[in-house]
């Protein structure tokens, strides 16, 4: 038995053929439940009887259950799902102008401990399944009324991507097909703290990059995301020039300001010279503060001033705005929430 969501529609094809299926069965299998959003093989029609009863023998159709749906006064939603074992992910749901952009988890907890990050704190626990990641996708999608859409994925949430990189990559796969969910591979990000040998994997999936950069200098970098030790900015910029050469596309990178560690207008300046010959976008993010976080959000007035630094120097920068703090947007947080409150039943949502 094997989950239709862990399978793209080769490997579905593959499987059904193994069980003496005809492979245009995937087809038929991946417009019924991903276009029609039907889950009960007696109703797909145009499918044989026999073939109809055999399935659920052959298939399972379990998606990871949704425990609970925050709402935030600024429209941003979080979503809890269980993922068995008293462990969970969660999903935010941005809407941004006319986009409406997920941000969803790959693994439970995180082993790249950076430094400014709640997750970190929990461990990595266990990578998701592809089923789980797309899991995340259909189920806030079936939450949204009938004129909201989600536009855009971003392997943003909980975990590392690229240190799951099969199960991530087999996800973006299952949601662009145009059997299913036809979602454009250009409006699915990847974002990584930096896992340089799997970072060519994004560009050949035909996805976006992000890189979480957070450092102007291998100290700085290296005191908040140990895995500059391992990969340092040189090897992490050069595979960045590797994805913009290999597909023609800007590279995003996420820069989190945090109070005398990475705000300064030094910094601003040394973020514009060590990336001025990589065609990018520079998202700055002033740090969502979280209890015994040890780092502290800058003010506002020393926001500006790094901004308009960049700016001045000549760099393409977009302030992302704080979304869902009064329900704990940052990554990793409501799950650590809900913890400490007991919060883990299935809730009504
Ligand atoms: S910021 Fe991302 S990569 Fe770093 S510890 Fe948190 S979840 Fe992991």
């Amino acid at each position: 038995m094997k989950n239709f969501y862990d399978l793209t529609a080769a490997e579905l094809a593959d499987y059904l053929v193994s069980k003496d299926i005809k492979k245009f069965r995937a087809q038929q299998l991946y417009k019924w439940i991903y276009g029609q959003n039907e889950t009960d093989f007696n109703n797909m029609t145009d499918i044989s009887k026999t073939l109809r009863a055999q399935l659920p023998e052959l298939l399972s159709l379990d998606l990871p259950a949704m425990l609970t749906e925050h709402i935030s006064k600024d429209g941003t939603r979080k979503y809890l799902f269980d993922m068995g074992e008293g462990r969970s992910v969660e999903s935010v749901l941005i809407p941004s102008g006319d986009r409406l952009t997920l941000c969803v988890s790959s693994e439970v907890g995180c082993n790249m401990a950076c430094k400014f990050c709640y997750t970190a704190k929990q461990k990595l626990q266990r990578r998701l399944k592809a089923s789980e990641i797309v899991g995340q996708l259909l189920g806030v999608s079936s939450k949204l009324p009938e004129d909201m859409r989600i536009t855009n994925v971003v392997f943003m949430g909980m975990g590392e991507p690229l240190d799951n990189s099969d199960e991530v990559f087999r996800s973006i796969e299952i949601m662009h097909h145009s059997w299913g969910l036809n979602m454009s591979r250009k409006k699915i990000t990847v974002s990584t703290s930096g896992i340089v040998p799997e970072m060519h994997k994004v560009a050949d999936s035909g996805a976006r990059l992000a890189v979480s950069l957070n450092g102007v200098n291998d100290e700085v970098r290296s005191g908040i995301m140990p895995i500059n030790k391992r990969w340092p900015l040189t090897d992490l910029l050069q595979a960045c020039r590797d994805y913009c050469d290999t597909t023609g596309d800007r590279v995003t990178l996420e820069y989190v300001l945090l109070k005398d560690v990475t705000d300064s207008i030094e910094d601003a300046r040394a973020l514009y010279e060590l990336t001025k010959d990589i065609p990018c976008k520079i998202n700055i993010i002033p740090f969502n503060e979280h209890p015994n976080s040890g780092f502290q959000r800058p003010s506002e007035r020393a926001i500006q001033r790094f901004q308009n630094a960049l700016m001045d120097a000549g760099s393409h920068v977009l302030r992302r705005k704080t979304m869902g703090r009064d329900i704990y947007a940052a990554c990793g947080q409501l799950t650590t929430v809900a913890k400490q409150q007991n919060d883990f039943q299935p809730a009504t949502v």
